[in-house]
Formats: C-alpha cells, sequence, structure tokens
C-alpha cells in the first residue's frame, strides 16, 4: 500500500521534516535485519484521537529488544510521549504508527555491538490493510509452501525487521498466485499465522486460534478480539489447528493492527461457510470498531487520548 507522506517524523528525539527524515545506505538495518517494530493504530472517537493500546505494543517492543540486546534509551512513556507528538505535529485525527528501533551507521559486519543505536516513530494515514471490501466480503487465502521461521531460527515471539522477509516470501508466493494473502504453517504443519495477521477458525460456535507456541506473534488485536469474543459469551481456545481445520470451518478470520478484523471468505479455493463474511465474524469485527472508537465504556483503558 502506497505511504502517504505528512510533515513530521521524529527521529532520535526530535521531529523532523518527513523528508529529512533519512538514514545512511550502511545503516546495520538495512544489511542484517537488525531493527525491532511496532505497527500501531490511533483511532478517531468522539473525545478525539485516541492510541490503542499504546502501552502493550511498546512493551512488546522493548520485549523485542531486550531479545537482540537492544537498550532502547528512551522509556516507554517517553515513546508514547512521542508518538503523541508526532500525531498531534502531523494533525491526524485516524492514522497508522510506526516506531522503529534499529541498529545504525558506522560498523559493518555482523557484530552490531558498536553500531549506534536509533529510535523513529513515524505516522501516516494508512486506510484498511486488505481493502475496505475485505472488512465486508473476506479475502482469498493459500495456504503457503514456505513455512514459518522455526522458533529456534528466528524467534517469532519478537518483530524484528529481519524475520519479515520471511513473510514476504510467503506474501509474494500467494499474490502471483493471484489469492490476497497467505497463512503459513510451522515446521510441525500446524498453522501459525499470516503474514502479517492472526488467524482464527470458528466452528459450531466455538472459536479457536493457533497457540503462540504453534509460533505465531502474540498478536494485541488477537488478544483483544479473545477478550470481546469471551465477554460475548463465546468459548475461545487456544489450540494447534492444522490447515484442513481451515477448509472444515464455518468461518475464518484474520486479526492484525494493519489488517483489523478481514473474514476469509475461501482458503485454497475452498469457500468458507457461505463465501462471506460470517456472523460471528461480523458481530466480533463490529464490536471490536465500536471498541476502537471509544464507544464501548468497558474498553475505554485500551484508548490513551491524544489530548
Ligand atoms: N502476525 C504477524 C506475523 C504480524 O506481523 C502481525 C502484525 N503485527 C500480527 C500477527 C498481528 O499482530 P497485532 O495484532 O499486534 O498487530
Amino acid at each position: 500500500m502506497p505511504i502517504t507522506p505528512v510533515d513530521k517524523i521524529w527521529m532520535d528525539g526530535e521531529l523532523l521534516d518527513w523528508d529529512q527524515a533519512q538514514i545512511h545506505v550502511l545503516s546495520h538495518a538495512l544489511h542484517y535485519g537488525s531493527g525491532v517494530f511496532e505497527g500501531i493504530r490511533v483511532y478517531e472517537t468522539a473525545q478525539g484521537p485516541a492510541v490503542f493500546r499504546v502501552h502493550d505494543h511498546l512493551k512488546r517492543l522493548f520485549r523485542s529488544a531486550h531479545l537482540y540486546h537492544m537498550e532502547i534509551p528512551f522509556s516507554i512513556q517517553a515513546l508514547s510521549d512521542a508518538i503523541t507528538d508526532t500525531v498531534k505535529a502531523n494533525g491526524l485525527t485516524a492514522c497508522y504508527v510506526r516506531p522503529i528501533v534499529y541498529r545504525g551507521y558506522g560498523e559493518m559486519g555482523v557484530n552490531p555491538l558498536q553500531a549506534p543505536l536509533n529510535v523513529c516513530v513515524a505516522t501516516w494515514p494508512w486506510g484498511a490493510y486488505l481493502g475496505e471490501h475485505a472488512l465486508e466480503h473476506g479475502v482469498r487465502v493459500k495456504i503457503s509452501s514456505w513455512k514459518r521461521n522455526d522458533q529456534n531460527s528466528l524467534p517469532t515471539s519478537a518483530k524484528a525487521t529481519g524475520q519479515y522477509i520471511n513473510s514476504v516470501l510467503a506474501k509474494l508466493e500467494s499474490v502471483h498466485a493471484g489469492y490476497d494473502e497467505a497463512i503459513m504453517l510451522n515446521q510441525h504443519g500446524f498453522v501459525t499465522d499470516g503474514s502479517g495477521e492472526n488467524i482464527f477458525v470458528v466452528r459450531d460456535g466455538v472459536i479457536t486460534t493457533p497457540p503462540i507456541s504453534a509460533g505465531c506473534l502474540d498478536g494485541i488485536t488477537r488478544e483483544s478480539v479473545m477478550t470481546i469474543a469471551r465477554d460475548l459469551g463465546y468459548e475461545v481456545r487456544e489450540e494447534n489447528l492444522v490447515r484442513t481445520d481451515l477448509y472444515h470451518a464455518d468461518e475464518v478470520f484474520f486479526t492484525g493492527t494493519a489488517a483489523e478484523v478481514t473474514p476469509i471468505r475461501e482458503v485454497d479455493d475452498r469457500r468458507v461457510g457461505e463465501g462471506t463474511r460470517g456472523p460471528m465474524t461480523k458481530e466480533l469485527q463490529g464490536t471490536f470498531f465500536a471498541a476502537t472508537t471509544g464507544e464501548l465504556d468497558a474498553y475505554s483503558s485500551w484508548l490513551s487520548p491524544i489530548g
């Protein structure tokens, strides 16, 4: 999806003009994928713009950094303030937020410890990741021939830039074959997640999603939707799924900050349910959007208003 430029990007404590927010071509992260990042959304609410689960996202950023021996030189509160300042400086009411911590310019070779650590926060308006049509009618997905990174090769608990080259392989395969998105299995054949989304199936009224130990990201939207589903009285299970569980499901859907709650209408050329958004997906999606836009008091703690 194209990026819509706005005015400012926060870099290492300063708000710079969009075009000035540049890094050297010999930056460590460009060559070795040595960065960790987050994707966060700001939603428009009746009280003004609010960041969705910002502390949970930033805590995950610090966990990702910890794994790669990165000491982020800002506190969670300072980065949360940086997000607020950047959104305000750009006059945005609803947008995507991309904080990134990366090994910068000054050192080559795989050992990153002498390279500087840089921190940026960028924001831009970003619509529905898999398209507005997809939110209502669903996407067609293909189970990828590429396996998800093994936990002991490239840990899936972190959100590191380099590991996304695994998702890129799967995404390219699915796009070249005419599908919208890929689903990745782990080395044991169990379902993990999409190239950038968690996955859920509904069968006989029960909602199941793969456990984190399968090798999916500990998604914040995943957790939000599980909470919402339980609050609505549904049974939610975290259990390993095999590919045929997707073929036999009544409903399948993705969750993610970018993809929000996107129905899946077809898996490997097999229609899911009625071949459109199912009733439980619709209910969960509607409740999720009501929560993100501040319409439900029960979930107001998920929102941090941009004063
Ligand atoms: N899985 C992968 C591989 C992802 O990249 C993402 C996006 N961060 C997700 C799942 C969904 O996570 P979240 O809901 O926290 O955005």
